[in-house]
Protein backbone atom coordinates (compact mmCIF):
# COMPACT_ATOMS: atom_id res chain seq x y z
CA UNK A 1 0.00 0.00 0.00
CA UNK A 2 1.42 3.27 -1.07
CA UNK A 3 0.18 6.44 1.34
CA UNK A 4 2.70 8.90 -0.40
CA UNK A 5 1.39 10.78 -3.84
CA UNK A 6 2.91 11.25 -6.51
CA UNK A 7 5.03 14.82 -7.06
CA UNK A 8 4.97 16.67 -9.60
CA UNK A 9 8.73 17.93 -10.51
CA UNK A 10 8.39 21.70 -12.70
CA UNK A 11 10.97 23.55 -14.24
CA UNK A 12 11.45 27.05 -12.58
CA UNK A 13 12.45 29.70 -14.95
CA UNK A 14 12.94 32.41 -11.90
CA UNK A 15 15.28 29.83 -9.73
CA UNK A 16 17.16 29.21 -13.48
CA UNK A 17 17.70 32.33 -14.30
CA UNK A 18 18.70 32.98 -10.79
CA UNK A 19 20.99 30.54 -10.51
CA UNK A 20 22.21 30.53 -13.58
CA UNK A 21 21.68 26.88 -14.43
CA UNK A 22 18.52 24.91 -15.33
CA UNK A 23 16.69 24.66 -11.89
CA UNK A 24 13.74 22.00 -10.97
CA UNK A 25 11.60 21.52 -7.92
CA UNK A 26 10.51 18.61 -6.74
CA UNK A 27 7.33 19.29 -4.68
CA UNK A 28 6.91 17.40 -1.71
CA UNK A 29 5.22 20.05 0.00
CA UNK A 30 2.18 18.88 -1.34
CA UNK A 31 1.86 15.45 0.01
CA UNK A 32 -1.15 14.90 2.45
CA UNK A 33 0.56 15.83 5.51
CA UNK A 34 2.68 18.64 3.90
CA UNK A 35 6.12 16.93 3.99
CA UNK A 36 8.56 14.34 2.32
CA UNK A 37 8.07 12.74 5.75
CA UNK A 38 4.87 10.68 4.30
CA UNK A 39 6.68 8.75 1.70
CA UNK A 40 9.22 6.97 4.18
CA UNK A 41 7.12 7.16 7.36
CA UNK A 42 4.50 5.76 5.33
CA UNK A 43 6.53 3.23 3.64
CA UNK A 44 7.48 2.06 7.18
CA UNK A 45 4.02 1.82 8.42
CA UNK A 46 2.87 0.07 5.96
CA UNK A 47 5.55 -2.86 5.99
CA UNK A 48 5.31 -2.74 9.85
CA UNK A 49 1.74 -3.21 9.29
CA UNK A 50 2.06 -5.75 6.98
CA UNK A 51 4.07 -8.07 10.02
CA UNK A 52 1.24 -7.62 12.64
CA UNK A 53 2.25 -3.66 14.25
CA UNK A 54 -0.53 -3.61 16.48
CA UNK A 55 0.39 0.26 17.08
CA UNK A 56 2.68 2.78 16.04
CA UNK A 57 4.76 5.12 18.73
CA UNK A 58 6.38 8.21 17.99
CA UNK A 59 7.90 11.16 19.94
CA UNK A 60 8.38 14.01 17.36
CA UNK A 61 6.03 16.70 17.39
CA UNK A 62 6.57 17.59 14.13
CA UNK A 63 6.22 16.49 10.45
CA UNK A 64 7.47 12.78 11.30
CA UNK A 65 4.93 12.75 14.02
CA UNK A 66 1.89 13.84 11.76
CA UNK A 67 3.18 11.34 9.17
CA UNK A 68 3.11 8.98 11.42
CA UNK A 69 -0.38 9.81 12.81
CA UNK A 70 -1.86 10.33 8.76
CA UNK A 71 0.01 6.87 8.34
CA UNK A 72 -1.75 4.75 11.29
CA UNK A 73 -5.09 6.30 10.04
CA UNK A 74 -4.94 5.39 6.62
CA UNK A 75 -3.87 1.36 7.44
CA UNK A 76 -6.34 1.14 10.67
CA UNK A 77 -3.37 1.20 13.33
CA UNK A 78 -3.61 2.81 16.50
CA UNK A 79 -1.14 5.74 16.84
CA UNK A 80 0.67 7.64 19.84
CA UNK A 81 2.76 10.78 19.70
CA UNK A 82 4.63 11.73 23.02
CA UNK A 83 5.68 15.16 22.87
CA UNK A 84 7.59 17.93 25.29
CA UNK A 85 5.83 20.20 26.86
CA UNK A 86 7.13 22.94 24.03
CA UNK A 87 5.30 21.51 21.50
CA UNK A 88 3.11 23.94 20.16
CA UNK A 89 -1.20 23.60 20.68
CA UNK A 90 -1.44 23.84 16.45
CA UNK A 91 0.87 20.95 16.32
CA UNK A 92 -0.65 19.03 19.24
CA UNK A 93 -4.20 19.43 17.35
CA UNK A 94 -2.98 18.30 13.76
CA UNK A 95 -1.54 15.50 15.03
CA UNK A 96 -4.59 14.75 17.30
CA UNK A 97 -7.02 15.68 14.02
CA UNK A 98 -5.64 12.18 12.67
CA UNK A 99 -7.52 10.71 15.28
CA UNK A 100 -3.57 10.05 16.97
CA UNK A 101 -3.64 9.67 21.14
CA UNK A 102 -1.20 12.98 21.52
CA UNK A 103 0.68 12.50 25.30
CA UNK A 104 2.72 15.61 26.24
CA UNK A 105 5.54 14.25 28.85
CA UNK A 106 8.74 16.19 30.34
CA UNK A 107 10.06 19.67 28.94
CA UNK A 108 12.64 18.91 26.16
CA UNK A 109 12.42 15.81 23.27
CA UNK A 110 15.02 13.68 25.07
CA UNK A 111 12.23 13.42 27.61
CA UNK A 112 9.49 12.58 25.60
CA UNK A 113 11.46 10.04 23.79
CA UNK A 114 12.11 8.03 26.71
CA UNK A 115 8.39 7.73 27.73
CA UNK A 116 7.94 6.83 24.54
CA UNK A 117 10.33 3.92 24.16
CA UNK A 118 9.01 2.85 27.74
CA UNK A 119 5.07 2.88 26.56
CA UNK A 120 6.55 0.23 24.04
CA UNK A 121 5.12 -3.26 23.96
CA UNK A 122 5.37 -6.32 22.06
CA UNK A 123 2.65 -5.24 19.71
CA UNK A 124 3.40 -1.79 18.90
CA UNK A 125 6.39 0.02 17.00
CA UNK A 126 8.67 2.68 16.92
CA UNK A 127 9.13 5.18 14.04
CA UNK A 128 12.04 6.86 14.23
CA UNK A 129 11.75 10.39 12.63
CA UNK A 130 15.06 9.58 10.74
CA UNK A 131 17.59 6.95 11.30
CA UNK A 132 15.82 3.65 9.71
CA UNK A 133 16.61 1.63 6.25
CA UNK A 134 13.02 1.58 6.09
CA UNK A 135 12.40 5.79 5.62
CA UNK A 136 15.69 5.61 3.68
CA UNK A 137 13.44 3.31 1.35
CA UNK A 138 10.52 4.77 0.89
CA UNK A 139 12.12 9.11 0.94
CA UNK A 140 14.30 7.04 -2.42
CA UNK A 141 10.63 6.98 -4.05
CA UNK A 142 10.93 10.66 -4.93
CA UNK A 143 14.23 9.66 -6.84
CA UNK A 144 12.77 6.50 -8.89
CA UNK A 145 9.74 9.34 -9.55
CA UNK A 146 12.48 11.91 -10.92
CA UNK A 147 14.13 9.18 -13.11
CA UNK A 148 10.56 9.02 -15.16
CA UNK A 149 10.15 12.68 -15.11
CA UNK A 150 13.17 14.29 -16.32
CA UNK A 151 16.59 14.00 -17.56
CA UNK A 152 19.40 13.33 -15.05
CA UNK A 153 20.25 16.04 -13.01
CA UNK A 154 23.81 17.35 -11.99
CA UNK A 155 23.22 17.58 -8.71
CA UNK A 156 20.40 17.64 -6.01
CA UNK A 157 19.61 19.84 -3.45
CA UNK A 158 18.28 18.87 -0.15
CA UNK A 159 17.88 20.13 3.56
CA UNK A 160 19.54 18.15 6.29
CA UNK A 161 18.03 17.38 10.16
CA UNK A 162 18.70 14.49 10.87
CA UNK A 163 19.66 13.28 7.90
CA UNK A 164 17.06 10.90 6.85
CA UNK A 165 16.04 12.56 3.51
CA UNK A 166 19.66 12.88 2.39
CA UNK A 167 19.97 9.06 3.11
CA UNK A 168 16.82 8.27 1.29
CA UNK A 169 17.69 10.86 -1.65
CA UNK A 170 21.04 8.86 -1.36
CA UNK A 171 19.82 5.49 -2.19
CA UNK A 172 17.34 6.75 -4.54
CA UNK A 173 20.27 7.98 -6.83
CA UNK A 174 21.91 4.59 -6.20
CA UNK A 175 19.42 2.54 -7.01
CA UNK A 176 18.54 4.30 -10.22
CA UNK A 177 21.64 4.53 -11.66
CA UNK A 178 22.65 7.75 -11.05
CA UNK A 179 25.52 7.60 -8.23
CA UNK A 180 27.59 10.59 -10.37
CA UNK A 181 24.59 13.11 -9.39
CA UNK A 182 26.13 15.25 -6.69
CA UNK A 183 24.52 16.39 -3.65
CA UNK A 184 23.99 20.00 -2.26
CA UNK A 185 23.73 19.21 1.80
CA UNK A 186 21.69 22.34 2.89
CA UNK A 187 21.69 23.27 6.40
CA UNK A 188 21.07 26.66 9.04
CA UNK A 189 24.02 28.09 11.39
CA UNK A 190 21.96 26.90 14.40
CA UNK A 191 21.10 23.20 13.29
CA UNK A 192 24.18 22.55 11.33
CA UNK A 193 25.06 19.03 12.57
CA UNK A 194 26.17 17.24 9.35
CA UNK A 195 28.63 20.09 8.40
CA UNK A 196 30.27 19.01 11.77
CA UNK A 197 29.61 15.04 11.26
CA UNK A 198 32.24 15.64 7.81
CA UNK A 199 34.12 17.95 9.58
CA UNK A 200 34.88 15.47 12.59
CA UNK A 201 34.50 11.86 10.25
CA UNK A 202 32.09 10.66 12.07
CA UNK A 203 28.48 12.09 13.71
CA UNK A 204 28.93 14.21 16.73
CA UNK A 205 26.37 15.97 18.65
CA UNK A 206 25.41 19.54 18.65
CA UNK A 207 25.53 21.00 22.52
CA UNK A 208 22.26 22.27 21.45
CA UNK A 209 20.16 23.44 18.15
CA UNK A 210 18.73 27.11 17.75
CA UNK A 211 17.00 29.11 15.40
CA UNK A 212 14.09 28.95 12.61
CA UNK A 213 14.18 25.84 10.96
CA UNK A 214 13.38 23.74 13.73
CA UNK A 215 12.95 20.53 11.84
CA UNK A 216 16.47 20.97 10.79
CA UNK A 217 17.51 20.84 14.78
CA UNK A 218 18.37 17.22 15.25
CA UNK A 219 21.48 17.68 17.48
CA UNK A 220 23.33 14.40 15.82
CA UNK A 221 22.76 12.81 12.20
CA UNK A 222 22.46 9.67 11.37
CA UNK A 223 25.29 7.49 10.86
CA UNK A 224 24.33 6.75 6.81
CA UNK A 225 24.03 10.53 6.14
CA UNK A 226 27.74 10.11 6.69
CA UNK A 227 28.81 6.90 4.96
CA UNK A 228 27.12 8.40 2.02
CA UNK A 229 29.46 11.29 1.57
CA UNK A 230 31.91 8.33 0.45
CA UNK A 231 29.67 7.09 -2.10
CA UNK A 232 28.55 10.06 -3.01
CA UNK A 233 30.04 13.54 -4.42
CA UNK A 234 28.21 15.42 -1.80
CA UNK A 235 28.83 19.22 -0.23
CA UNK A 236 27.52 20.83 2.58
CA UNK A 237 26.24 24.52 3.26
CA UNK A 238 25.37 26.42 5.83
CA UNK A 239 23.24 29.62 5.65
CA UNK A 240 21.93 31.70 8.25
CA UNK A 241 18.36 32.17 9.45
CA UNK A 242 17.65 34.95 7.49
CA UNK A 243 18.37 33.46 4.36
CA UNK A 244 16.42 30.37 4.96
CA UNK A 245 13.16 33.23 5.35
CA UNK A 246 14.08 34.35 2.73
CA UNK A 247 14.09 31.67 0.43
CA UNK A 248 10.99 30.56 1.65
CA UNK A 249 9.67 33.90 0.78
CA UNK A 250 10.82 33.87 -2.64
CA UNK A 251 9.57 30.15 -3.21
CA UNK A 252 6.18 31.74 -2.31
CA UNK A 253 6.81 35.12 -4.55
CA UNK A 254 7.43 32.50 -7.50
CA UNK A 255 5.56 29.44 -7.13
CA UNK A 256 2.87 30.49 -4.65
CA UNK A 257 3.85 27.57 -2.29
CA UNK A 258 4.13 28.07 1.36
CA UNK A 259 7.03 25.76 3.43
CA UNK A 260 8.68 25.85 6.82
CA UNK A 261 12.39 27.68 6.70
CA UNK A 262 13.91 24.06 6.96
CA UNK A 263 12.56 24.27 3.49
CA UNK A 264 13.64 27.26 2.39
CA UNK A 265 17.35 27.08 3.23
CA UNK A 266 17.20 24.70 0.09
CA UNK A 267 15.77 27.63 -2.28
CA UNK A 268 18.40 29.69 -0.59
CA UNK A 269 20.76 27.25 -1.38
CA UNK A 270 20.52 28.41 -5.10
CA UNK A 271 23.05 31.50 -4.93
CA UNK A 272 25.56 28.43 -3.88
CA UNK A 273 25.38 26.14 -6.36
CA UNK A 274 27.90 27.40 -8.82
CA UNK A 275 30.46 28.12 -6.13
CA UNK A 276 30.09 24.48 -5.10
CA UNK A 277 29.67 22.54 -8.57
CA UNK A 278 31.29 24.92 -11.28
CA UNK A 279 30.14 22.37 -13.74
CA UNK A 280 26.55 21.81 -13.02
CA UNK A 281 24.27 22.97 -15.66
CA UNK A 282 21.27 21.39 -13.84
CA UNK A 283 19.89 20.67 -10.26
CA UNK A 284 16.65 19.57 -8.41
CA UNK A 285 15.72 20.87 -5.32
CA UNK A 286 13.78 18.78 -3.03
CA UNK A 287 11.09 21.27 -1.86
CA UNK A 288 10.73 19.29 1.59
CA UNK A 289 7.74 21.02 2.41
CA UNK A 290 6.64 21.71 6.39
CA UNK A 291 3.52 22.18 8.33
CA UNK A 292 5.05 24.43 10.85
CA UNK A 293 4.24 27.98 9.16
CA UNK A 294 1.46 30.41 8.17
CA UNK A 295 1.61 33.44 5.87
CA UNK A 296 1.77 35.44 8.89
CA UNK A 297 4.36 34.08 10.58
CA UNK A 298 6.62 34.14 7.50
CA UNK A 299 5.60 37.86 7.88
CA UNK A 300 6.69 38.11 11.45
CA UNK A 301 9.89 35.92 10.57
CA UNK A 302 10.57 38.36 7.51
CA UNK A 303 10.59 41.30 10.04
CA UNK A 304 13.36 39.47 12.13
CA UNK A 305 14.19 39.23 15.76
CA UNK A 306 12.33 41.91 17.76
CA UNK A 307 9.78 42.49 14.97
C1 LIG B 1 12.16 16.32 8.66
C2 LIG B 1 12.31 17.49 7.77
C3 LIG B 1 13.54 17.86 7.22
C4 LIG B 1 14.83 17.14 7.53
O1 LIG B 1 14.77 15.78 7.28
P1 LIG B 1 15.80 14.78 7.98
O2 LIG B 1 15.43 13.46 7.48
O3 LIG B 1 15.60 14.92 9.46
O4 LIG B 1 17.16 15.23 7.57
C5 LIG B 1 13.58 18.94 6.35
N1 LIG B 1 12.48 19.64 6.07
C6 LIG B 1 11.28 19.34 6.58
C7 LIG B 1 10.12 20.15 6.22
C8 LIG B 1 11.15 18.25 7.45
O5 LIG B 1 9.96 17.94 7.96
Amino acid sequence: MTLHVNTPAIRSTVFSQRAGLDVYLKIESIQPCGSFKLRGVGHACAVLHGKGAKRFVSSSGGNAGYAVAYAGRELGVPVTVVVPETTSEKAKALIGSEGAQVIVHGSSWQEANAHAQALLDGGSEFIHPFDHPLLWEGHASMIDELALQCAKPDLIVCSVGGGGLLAGVGEGLLRNGWADVGILAVETEGTASYAAALEHGSPVELPAVAGLATSLGARQVCGRALDLARELEIKSHVLSDAEAVQGCADLLDAHRLLTEPACGASIAGLDSLRRHFPDARSAVIIVCGGVGVTAQQLQTWQRGPGG
